[in-house]
């Protein structure tokens, strides 16, 4: 992969205020990366490819990245970034919503990492958990959401997604086929291991 692209890449999304993982996040998912070398990751909200290039890295010989991305420019500038970085055999972008693509899926993943529309996290958990394989792993950037999320916060215009956030995280605690854990890092990140 080309790392020096990558750097550009992250420069100009940063520039352009889109939401990328941040650094302290990307560390630990490179370890639970490094950790699980997956075969097929799906990721939901591709943005400009970032993540997905970034985790690129750590498939198995011939494994695969699907990705899902609403905005088409978003898709125009994720597709350069995947061919400039040179992991075009790797990612594979799926354009359109989430909410209407992932029911079409049927594909079992190692790892599913959820960072999309914040309002439509417990729809991505049961979609993810339908096609996690065994000893699969979800992973969901975002849930805290600056804090709101473990707060009495609940007047704003993004009581829904708060709301959402909260009903994933007790679904997630709450399902026993899995571990979890909620870590503070970034603007926080779930990590859910399936147990067998
Ligand atoms: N994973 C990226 C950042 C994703 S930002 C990275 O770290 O580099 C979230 C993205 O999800 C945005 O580009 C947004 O357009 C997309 N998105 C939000 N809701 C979506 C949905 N329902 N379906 C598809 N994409 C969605
Ligand atoms: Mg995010």
């Amino acid at each position: 992969m080309n790392k020096i692209e990558l750097e550009k890449i992250k420069q100009k999304a940063l520039e352009d205020k889109i939401p990328i993982i941040m650094d302290d996040t990307l560390e630990v998912v490179d370890k639970l990366l490094t950790e699980k070398k997956p075969i097929k990751i799906l990721e939901i909200g591709t943005a400009v490819g970032y993540s997905a290039i970034c985790f690129s890295e750590y498939l198995q010989e011939s494994g695969k990245i699907d990705t899902i991305e609403r905005e088409e420019e978003r898709v125009t500038q994720a597709k350069e970034n995947i061919k400039k970085t040179e992991v075009e055999d790797k990612i594979n972008i799926l354009f359109g919503d989430a909410v209407e693509i992932l029911p079409t899926l049927n594909e079992k993943y190692d790892v599913v990492f959820i960072d999309a529309a914040k309002g439509k996290y417990p729809f991505f958990l049961k979609e993810a958990l339908r096609m996690l394989n065994e000893n699969g792993m979800i992973i969901a950037d975002n849930v805290l959401y600056k804090g709101y999320v473990m707060s009495d916060y609940n007047k704003h215009k993004q009581r829904t997604a708060v709301r959402n956030l909260r009903e994933f995280l007790k679904e997630l605690q709450e399902d026993s086929s899995l571990t979890v854990e909620i870590l503070e890092v970034g603007d926080g990140l779930a990590v859910a291991k399936k147990v067998r």
